[in-house]
């Protein structure tokens, strides 16, 4: 599933094209698409709005309309992209805007998964989400209350988007690695040291991510269409019983949460 560097990379790619147009169409193949309308209830909403701005929050997509705001949840296998209307539909094409300048934004998706919102205010989505990782909000202080007033597992806690919002399998597992620390730990459990690795770790490893366009292991690609590439550069995710790159242990994987973790079991403690 993509995580915070992809979808955030995923809306740098779209602001270009997408600024400053007006939606004229929407079609819809797959109804259940749509989590928060009708297919007429949703094109009723959003024909005649022009897109003001695209960010992400969490790994959600927002387009900032006119009036209210589109969400974009891609989960396993979305994908957008910004093609000419006369480009022939593709078989998982499910939801299609017509806009202005005689392009469509395409919404694809094999598994299904993934939905599309329109909300007057997007903090009906995502306004229960955890701080953002990369903001000036987060801060290790911020980490260590959160971490404290928890009872758990590392590894899951940094996958709940309450806890911190964008981190997924791919980059927890890459900032326990970096932060020294075992997927195992308490979150209870940290000294403050400690608490100062797991902050630098989470930001390192989706700054990792982020200066190399995301990873594209499976379905995710890049607003034009291009792969992202810090699947070559994974420190420990996806490298089972290859070495680890700071002590040479074979990185050992484990089902915890019931998610793979891919740590050191030598210098992650
Ligand atoms: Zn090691």
């Amino acid at each position: 599933m993509p995580e915070l560097p992809e979808v955030e990379t995923i809306a740098r790619g779209l602001r270009q094209p997408l600024i400053g147009r007006t939606i004229t169409g929407v079609s819809v193949d797959w109804p259940r698409s749509v989590a928060t309308h009708t297919v007429e209830g949703l094109r009723a909403e959003l024909i005649g709005q022009r897109i003001e701005g695209i960010r992400r929050r969490a790994k959600y997509l927002i387009f900032d309309l006119s009036t209210g705001a589109l969400l974009i949840h891609l989960k396993m296998t979305g994908r957008l992209a910004v093609v000419p209307a006369d480009e022939p539909r593709a078989a998982h094409d499910h939801v299609v805007f017509d806009l202005d300048d005689g392009r469509q934004l395409r919404f694809s998706d094999a598994r299904k998964f993934g939905r599309v919102y329109w909300v007057p205010d997007p903090e009906w989505i995502v306004g229960g989400l955890g701080p953002e990782p990369l903001s000036e909000e987060f801060t290790p202080e911020l980490l260590r209350q959160r971490l404290a007033g928890r009872s758990r597992q590392l590894k899951p806690l940094l996958l709940d988007q309450t806890f911190v919002a964008g981190v997924g399998n791919i980059y927890a597992n890459e900032a326990l690695w970096l932060a020294g620390l075992s997927p195992l730990r308490r979150s209870d459990s940290l000294t403050d040291q400690e608490v100062e690795q797991l902050y630098q770790g989470i930001r390192q490893a989706l700054r990792r991510g982020l200066a190399h366009g995301g990873s594209s292991i499976n379905w995710y690609r890049q607003a034009d269409g291009s792969k992202g590439h810090y699947q070559e550069e994974f420190l420990v995710h996806d490298r089972a019983a290859r070495p680890c790159p700071r002590c040479g242990t074979p990185i050992q994987r484990a089902m915890i949460g019931q998610r793979s973790s891919f740590y050191c079991p030598n210098c992650q403690v």
